[in-house]
């Protein structure tokens, strides 16, 4: 069912175990997925040692199946793809996009982190590599739930950084770096990310790189209007009980419950929510209430 040229992903940190933002990122990038008779691929973000948990890429990888989302292809390790990302870096200091920065987190604090000038006369043994991001780059794309988004990039985040002083990948390269080596058309996850799309979209411009299509899910929040995601202090959706899990993302992606009801196992659970998944369901929601008691399983 891989045949349309649809190429989702879902693309967890082990920085602890699967918690409901992301159950709800990962099924509804394979509904989406799904729904378009595209691939859906399980991408593994092991770029930062220091915030990651040990065990957990095995925990998330085994909860992910407990749910019935595998990966169509062999899951990625972006810690093996350390060549990509420095062959990306390379073609940036050689196009004059990217520069090595020497300036300190203390350099940039009355900046408020925001980098547009070295600070002259700074050396330390470890730059990080920052993108120049020229002044009036403004970026703006249409993003399928959330409408229209702009960001001026170089005065909300400046000149960003793509390898950090510890020589650590960053983020924003890394994924772009793996969404157009995996040939993703279609980036699908929580709206949390939507202020790094502009970065993304820059620096796929700056590589020469296609730039895909984007759906931010909203905000999962709980009861009390707190966000939930894997960094926070949120309990982890449990595997060994995988239906009141799945349904309670299938309501926070505000999908009919009725569509699901009474179903007794995960494969039938996930034909169902395929078959009934209504995307325009999604279009203009902020955040959405992931409820763990609703159901009784
Ligand atoms: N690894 C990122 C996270 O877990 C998501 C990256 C992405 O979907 O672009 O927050």
């Amino acid at each position: 069912a891989t045949g349309a040229g649809y190429r989702g992903r879902f693309a967890p940190s082990p920085t602890g175990d699967l918690h409901p933002g992301s159950l709800v990122a990962a099924l509804g990038s394979w509904l989406l997925a799904r729904q378009s008779d595209g691939a859906w691929l399980v991408r593994v973000e092991d770029v930062d040692p220091p915030r990651e948990v040990a065990g957990a890429t095995q925990r998330q990888l085994d909860a992910l199946a407990a749910f019935g989302l595998q990966s169509d292809e062999p899951v990625v390790r972006q810690s093996e793809r350390g060549a990509l990302y420095a062959a990306a870096l390379d073609r940036l200091l050689a196009q004059g996009d990217a520069f090595e920065c020497h300036c300190s987190r203390t350099d940039l604090r009355a900046t408020h982190g925001i980098h547009r000038h070295c600070v002259p006369g700074r050396r330390r043994p470890d730059p990080a590599i920052r993108l120049r991001v020229p002044d009036g780059a403004v970026i703006a794309f249409d993003d399928a739930l959330q409408g229209t988004y702009c960001q001026d990039v170089a005065r909300e985040v400046g000149d960003f950084v793509l390898r950090r002083t510890e020589g650590l990948w960053a983020y924003q390269l890394a994924v772009v770096v793996d969404d157009a080596a995996q040939g993703i058309t279609d980036v699908v996850r929580g709206a949390d990310l939507l202020d790094s799309t502009p970065r993304q979209i820059l620096l796929q411009q700056r590589l020469g790189l296609p730039v895909p299509r984007h759906a931010h899910l909203p905000l999962v929040v709980d009861a009390l209007g707190n966000k939930l995601s894997k960094s926070e202090a949120a309990a982890p959706v449990d595997p060994a009980r995988p239906l009141p899990a799945l349904q309670s993302a299938w309501a926070a992606l505000r999908q009919d419950p009725a569509a699901v009801d009474g179903i007794g196992d995960v494969a039938g659970f996930l034909a169902h929510a395929r078959a009934a998944f209504d995307a325009a369901r999604l279009r203009g929601a902020a955040q959405v209430a992931f409820a763990a008691s609703q159901h009784t399983g």
